[in-house]
């Protein structure tokens, strides 16, 4: 097998845990976990917590009978991005095209280092992502992305590895199974189970028409991937957005619609950093709910001209609420979703002339906040939820991180 150029994975261990531990370095060789946002549930946890059982997804209260002993840290998403951009660096010290895949995962393209087989340099990178950041990372080169991520997988943790020959590559698949390949889920394996295809070997060794016929496209270029052939390039850089979004969880259960309100100004607020950050605006504004004790709701309004300004998207947010909203129900998440977004010039609206003053206002708020810190300047209208802004761990929640390809 030729192996002159091979795509090279990083994936850092126990990323939010491994963070944590960077600048408390006190915390090496104990349990820990990471809480979300209302310090309830573990959203990570370091392989000496993993041994207790603990799982994402647990409430604290469950992990701490499981793990008494453990350290328990709510989560800060400002830190982790930092790192992660570090990583991001010292991966580009080994190759000029690397993808920024998520926040602690990284493609690139990649050739050994002179004088070393692709083993060795995957062991160098790994060594030096841990000296220049202290994070522990598993490395691996495959001819294709789908299988250096899933020999990155199978390493873990502070894995080094490279599958140069086909006995390599054969032995790793016969023992994956193919749930284990990122977008093949349950429900996909199911379909592939009545075909004898169990192992990603067996999905390798079947027949690519019925591969596209049970999964569509996206299966068969895994398929692709895991016979060598390389479907899915490394991408440096992102296509541009179709639309942006953002939202999340309402830190609790919120039934007043005062709170509610002050969520969706917040989430208006941090949607405009994006549009101007990637210097373009709506046309289309969603307003999606989920709630606790009903079904969830969106509402969407449409403007009369693309808009990033507050006034504006804070009056079409207004409207998508109103259909959204469920009186009397328990909401648990709020999105804003901004599309059919514009870049300028575009023909001005009869009916939202300029307006110089709330223009002036936007430009005031944008100077104050990039150079004081996110949210020293905010609308009122966000006291309503204002325990959240009391908590600097609050600052950056994750979809606020940019340029990753998928979270
Ligand atoms: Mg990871």
């Amino acid at each position: 097998m030729k192996t002159t150029a091979l795509v090279g994975f990083g994936d850092a261990d126990s990323f939010y845990a491994s963070a944590e531990t960077v600048r408390r370095p006190f915390l090496v060789g104990l349990p820990v976990g990471v809480l979300g946002n209302q310090g309830a549930c573990v959203i990570a946890r370091n392989y000496p917590m993993k041994k207790y059982g603990v799982k994402v997804g647990e409430p604290i209260w469950e992990a701490k009978q499981k793990c008494p002993q453990g350290v328990y840290i709510k989560r800060d998403f400002r830190w982790y991005e930092t790192l992660s951009r570090k990583m991001l660096a010292e991966v580009g010290r080994y190759s000029h095209r690397v993808e920024y895949y998520s926040i602690d995962e990284f493609f690139w393209e990649g050739s050994a280092n002179r004088g070393q087989s692709y083993e060795q340099t995957a062991v160098d990178v790994r060594d030096h992502v841990k000296r220049a950041t202290g994070l522990p990372m598993t490395v691996a080169f495959a001819r294709t992305r789908t299988l250096a991520k899933l020999a990155a997988d199978m390493a873990k943790p502070f894995g080094a590895v490279a599958l140069t020959c086909p006995d390599q590559e054969t032995d790793l698949l016969r023992r994956t199974p193919v749930t284990e390949i990122a977008g093949i889920a349950k429900r996909s394996a199911a379909k592939l189970e009545p075909h004898g295809i169990k192992t990603c070997l067996d999905l390798r060794q079947a027949s690519g028409l019925l591969v596209r016929r049970l999964l569509t496209v996206v299966g068969h270029d895994i398929w692709r991937e895991l016979n060598g052939v390389r479907a899915v390039p490394i991408r440096p850089s992102r296509s541009p957005h179709k639309m942006l979004a953002r939202g999340g969880s309402l830190a609790g259960r919120v039934r007043d619609a005062h709170t509610l309100y002050g969520w969706l100004v917040r989430n208006i607020e941090r949607l405009i950093e994006e549009l101007q950050f990637h210097e373009v605006r709506a046309s289309t504004l969603t307003v999606a709910v989920s709630y606790f004790d009903a079904e969830s709701a969106a509402g969407v309004a449409h403007l009369s001209v693309p808009s990033d300004r507050f006034d504006i998207l804070l009056d079409a947010a207004k409207r998508g609420l109103r259909t959204a909203w469920r009186q009397g129900k328990t909401a648990t998440h709020m999105h804003l979703i901004a599309s059919g977004l514009r870049r300028g010039p575009w023909q001005q609206s009869l009916f939202e002339p300029p307006d110089p003053k709330l223009d002036a206002v936007a430009r005031v708020k944008r100077a104050v906040n990039e150079r004081y810190g996110r949210w020293k300047l905010r609308s009122g209208a966000t006291l309503y939820a204002n325990d959240w802004y009391d908590d600097p761990a609050n600052e950056h929640e994750v979809c606020d991180i940019r340029g990753k390809f998928c979270f």
